[in-house]
C-alpha cells in the first residue's frame, strides 16, 4: 500500500511521493504530510551496525514507497559518496557531556548538503516516474548558504537546469565566491541589485506568473523548487537522526531503549521537525529543544503559545537561523491541530494578513516533547570560547546557539538525559566569527589568513570547500536589476 500525502490546508488532496516531491508546495498553499507518520520498520539493534545508506533506505523507503528499491538505493548511492569528507557521512563527536552530530561533511560544509546532495535524484527520479518529459528548472532565492548546496546539488544532473538568485551586497565574501565559482553546464547565478527579500519576492512571482509557465512549457521547460518545504528535503534530515541514535548503542553510550535529547539550532524548522518525525517513528527521544538565536520568534512561541513575526529583525552571527517565519513550522501546527486543516489554514491565514496567529489551550498542551530556548550574541561568542578552552572542540556559531540553549538548560531543569546537539555549520565557513569569539585579536587578520589560523587551533584538515574557492576561476558575472529577473531567466533559457 502505498503511503500517500496530503496537504496541510486541504485533507482531500491526495498525492503520492513523487508527486509531492514534484509539486513542493500544494496548489493551496498548504505543505504536504504523510497521511501517517511510518513506524520504524526494524529494532533498534538491527539499526546498530547500519551504515549511513543502509539506514537511509531504511528510513526513506517507509516514506517514499512508490519508488522501486532500486530507484531509491540508486538515489541514495548517488547522494551520500564521496563527495562527503568521511565514510561515516554524519560522525558523532563527544564533547564533554555532549554528542555533537556534525552534518557539515558535505560539498559546501553545512548541514543542507544532508537534504540537498539527495533531492536532485528524488526529483529527476519522480519527473521519471510521472512521465514528466520537461526539463526541471529549480530557481532558487539565497541568504548565503541554501543556493551553494542547491547548485552543488543539482550541477551536471541530467535533466535540471539550476537558476539562483543572491542579494549583490547580501551575502559573505566566502559564500559568494563560493556560488560564482560554482561549476557545471546546467547552473546559472545572478547577483541582484537588492536584497534577499526583493529576491525571493521575485522568484515567487515567477513561480505564480502563468504566462511564464506557458512559455516554458511550449520551450520544454517547467519550474520547480528546492525550498526546505519540500517533503523530498524533509524526509532525508530523518535519518541522521536515526543514525546518531544507532551510533550511541554501537558505541555503548547508551542502553537499548534509553531516551535521548535532541538539541535543534534552528531556522525555518526543518531539522528539528525531522527529529520529531523520527520520534514520531519510534525513536527514544526525550525532548526536542529548540535553539534560536536573537531572532527568538519561536522561543516566545513555545513559551506563550503565541507565534507573532512582528518585531525588528536582528543580524546575527547565525545568518542561517535570521528567520522570521519559521515555514515548516506549520506541518507542526497542523498535528497539534489534530489534523484539522480548516484550523490550521485559518491560523496561517492570521499569519499572512497580521503577521501573528495565537493557538488553543488544547493544542498547547500537545507541546510537551518541545523545549524553546535562545541564545544572544555575547552567549554564543562564550560558548565558542569556553568550549574550546576547555576541550579544544571548535563550533561554529550556529551549532554554538544550540550549545549554548543546552546548557543553560541543563543548569536550569538538572535533565542530564544525554543530548545529541545537531552541529549545522564547519567553523570555517563562518571563520572570522568563531575566532573573534575564541580572540578578539584575530579580527584584524584577512579572510584566507584566519583559514590558516583556524586549522592550526582546530587540528582539522582544512575542508576542500573553503581550498576550491582560494584560487577558483569565476564562473559567474550576470547581475540584474529587481526588476529584469523574469528577463533574466529567458535570456538564460534561450525562450
Ligand atoms: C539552514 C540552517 C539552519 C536552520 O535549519 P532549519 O531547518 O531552517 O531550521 C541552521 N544552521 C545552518 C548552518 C543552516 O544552514
Amino acid at each position: 500500500m502505498n503511503l500517500l500525502y496530503k496537504s496541510t490546508r486541504n485533507s482531500d488532496t491526495r498525492v503520492t511521493a513523487s508527486q509531492a516531491i514534484l509539486k513542493g508546495l500544494a496548489e493551496d498553499g498548504g505543505l504536504f504530510v504523510p497521511v501517517r507518520i511510518p513506524k520504524l520498520p526494524v529494532t533498534l539493534r538491527e539499526l546498530r551496525d547500519m551504515s549511513y545508506q543502509e539506514t537511509a533506505y531504511t528510513i526513506m523507503k517507509e516514506f517514499f514507497t512508490d519508488f522501486t528499491e532500486e530507484e531509491l538505493k540508486n538515489c541514495i548511492a548517488k547522494a551520500y559518496d564521496s563527495k562527503f569528507d568521511t565514510e561515516e557521512i554524519a560522525p558523532l563527536a563527544k564533547v564533554g557531556h555532549a554528542y555533537f552530530l556534525e552534518l557539515y561533511h558535505g560539498a559546501t560544509i553545512a548541514f543542507k548538503d544532508m537534504a540537498l546532495s539527495i533531492l536532485p535524484h528524488l526529483l529527476t527520479t519522480s519527473a521519471k516516474k510521472n512521465d514528466v518529459k520537461n526539463e526541471i528548472v529549480i530557481l532558487t532565492a539565497t541568504s548565503g548558504d541554501t543556493g551553494k548546496a542547491a547548485l552543488a546539488g543539482f550541477a551536471d544532473v541530467e535533466g535540471t537546469r539550476i537558476i539562483v538568485f543572491y542579494p549583490k551586497d547580501g551575502v559573505s565574501k566566502v559564500q559568494e565566491l563560493q556560488m560564482v565559482t560554482q561549476k557545471g553546464e546546467n547552473t546559472s547565478v545572478v547577483a541582484i541589485h537588492g536584497n534577499f527579500d526583493n529576491a525571493q519576492s521575485g522568484v515567487k512571482a515567477m513561480f505564480e506568473d502563468k504566462e511564464l509557465e506557458k512559455e516554458l512549457a511550449d520551450a520544454g521547460y517547467q519550474f520547480s523548487s528546492a525550498n526546505s518545504i519540500n517533503i523530498g528535503r524533509l524526509v532525508p534530515q530523518v535519518v541522521y537522526y536515526v543514525y546518531a541514535y544507532a551510533k550511541l548503542l554501537q558505541n555503548e553510550e547508551i542502553a537499548e531503549g534509553e531516551e535521548i535529547n535532541v538539541v535543534v539550532p534552528t531556522g525555518n524548522f526543518g531539522n528539528i521537525l525531522a527529529a520529531y518525525y523520527a520520534k514520531c517513528m519510534g525513536l527514544p527521544i526525550a525532548k526536542l529543544i529548540c535553539a534560536s538565536n536573537e531572532n527568538k520568534v519561536l522561543y516566545d512561541f513555545f513559551q506563550t503559545g503565541t507565534y507573532d513575526k512582528n518585531r525588528v529583525f536582528v543580524l546575527t552571527s547565525s545568518p542561517s537561523m535570521d528567520i522570521l517565519i519559521s515555514s515548516n513550522l506549520e506541518r507542526l501546527i497542523y498535528l497539534i491541530a489534530g489534523e484539522d486543516s480548516e484550523k490550521n489554514a485559518e491560523l496561517m491565514k492570521n499569519l499572512k494578513e497580521t503577521g501573528a496567529y495565537e493557538i488553543s489551550e488544547d493544542m498547547k498542551a500537545k507541546l510537551g516533547d518541545f523545549v524553546g530556548g535562545y541564545a544572544t550574541e555575547e552567549r554564543v561568542k562564550q560558548e565558542i570560547h569556553d568550549t574550546y578552552t576547555a576541550t579544544d572542540y571548535v563550533m561554529d556559531t550556529h551549532t554554538a546557539v544550540a550549545a549554548a540553549v543546552h546548557s543553560d538548560y541543563v543548569k536550569e531543569t538538572g535533565d542530564d538525559r544525554k543530548a545529541v546537539i545537531a552541529s549545522t555549520a564547519s567553523p570555517y565557513k563562518f571563520g572570522r566569527s568563531v575566532l573573534t569569539a575564541i580572540d578578539e585579536e584575530y579580527d584584524k587578520m584577512d579572510e584566507f589568513a584566519l583559514i590558516d589560523v583556524l586549522h592550526q587551533i582546530s587540528k582539522r584538515e582544512i575542508p576542500n570547500a573553503i581550498e576550491e574557492i582560494r584560487n577558483a576561476k569565476i564562473l559567474h558575472t550576470t547581475e540584474c536589476d529587481i526588476n529584469e529577473m523574469k528577463n533574466t531567466v529567458k535570456t538564460i533559457l534561450k525562450i
